[in-house]
């Protein structure tokens, strides 16, 4: 018998939220009181990527700021119908190291379980945009063969619930997912990928703290945010709520063009970050996926910034600098540009 705590039925306040997330452009710019005139958006016949945010990450961007940096991460814009050479469906090549179904094995040690087909959010740089979440739905006969996967590899220490965002997932399944974790011996921890406890604060209940505490496993909950303005005091309260319930944090930040890929966004985030008891962890270079051209740092410029932000703070709040490039066993790391 595992030692997980049921849970207890979930609280319907997040997912009442989660539905009421805002799913056009022309919605998202009437909140704002942004003149449709001043931006040039993706025509909705044009989307195979929807718009896709929850009220409460839309209440942090700026009324009126069509460059606001929140609202550029989310809003379809027309660029993103350019055809650009090397921005690709799948950049990663996931697509080949997928061994079970919902299984992705490219790094030693540790495998990425796609435990949900969507996000609370849907962030036009994703790099999995394209994926064919249909083809991985876990239903309780691919969860089965994902878990005798990684039951089957004693080398596998972690599990990464990834997606899609595994938090949109109820407690209840969550639950099964993990139970069935907690009794694989060979595993130590269980990491989760999410943006939830940043775009919806609210799904940080007592219920998923519950949960997440009375696993076996260490939990290392990755965050995703980009920009300090972010991380208003509702977030800083479902963190610390993370926190409380002895669970590690760390972000992981992409450098977007017109977001953050200026020295001060990125040092503001950094320390933003730590005084809601989140370390920072990585900076990754945008991958190549096709409809985010718009968003590309030139690495000469990423390498320059990292170099100002190592200038401005203490090394253990300057995220590392990394690329993925398909097939590489880890994440390259790049220098700081020399001055
Ligand atoms: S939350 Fe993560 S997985 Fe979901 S759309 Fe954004 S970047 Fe992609």
């Amino acid at each position: 018998m595992t030692g997980l705590t049921p849970p207890i039925p979930d609280s319907d306040d997040w997912q009442l939220l989660l539905s009421e997330s805002v799913r056009t452009s022309r919605e998202l710019l009437d909140f704002l009181k942004i003149d449709p005139a001043q931006v040039a958006v993706l025509p909705e016949a044009q989307l195979d990527f929807p718009c896709r945010v929850p009220q409460p990450f839309m209440e942090r961007m700026q009324p009126g700021n069509p460059e606001d940096p929140l609202l550029l991460q989310v809003l379809p814009l027309a660029n993103e119908a350019a055809e650009v050479p090397g921005y690709v469906a799948d950049p990663l090549q996931e697509a080949g190291a997928t061994p079970a179904a919902g299984i992705i094995h490219k790094y030693n040690g540790r495998v990425l379980l796609v435990a949900a087909g969507a996000c609370a959010v849907n962030c036009r740089y994703c790099f999995r945009r394209h994926f064919p979440y249909q083809d991985h739905l876990l239903d309780r006969f691919r969860l089965n063969q994902s878990v005798d996967y990684i039951r089957s590899e004693a080398t596998i220490s972690e599990v990464i619930l990834s997606g899609g965002d595994p938090l949109v997932l109820s407690d209840r399944r969550l639950y099964d997912i993990v139970c069935r974790l907690d009794k694989i011996p060979h595993l130590r921890r269980l990491r989760i990928h999410t943006r939830l406890p940043v775009v919806l604060p609210q799904r940080v209940t007592p219920a998923l703290t519950g949960l997440l505490e009375s696993t076996r496993l260490n939990v290392v909950v990755v965050i995703h945010s980009n920009h300090a303005n972010e991380l208003d005091d509702e977030v800083g309260t479902g963190l610390a709520q993370l926190r409380g319930a002895g669970i590690t944090l760390l972000n992981q930040s992409v450098l977007l063009r017109g977001v953050n890929d200026d020295a001060a966004s990125l040092a503001l985030l950094s320390e933003t970050l730590f005084s809601r008891g989140v370390l920072p962890y990585y900076l990754h270079l945008l991958d190549p996926v096709a409809g985010s051209a718009h968003f590309h740092v030139p690495e000469v410029k990423a390498r320059e910034l990292y170099a100002a932000v190592l200038n401005r703070l203490p090394g253990y709040l300057v995220p590392r600098l990394v690329r993925e490039e398909p097939g590489k066993g880890s994440k390259s790391l790049l220098l700081p540009a020399c001055s």
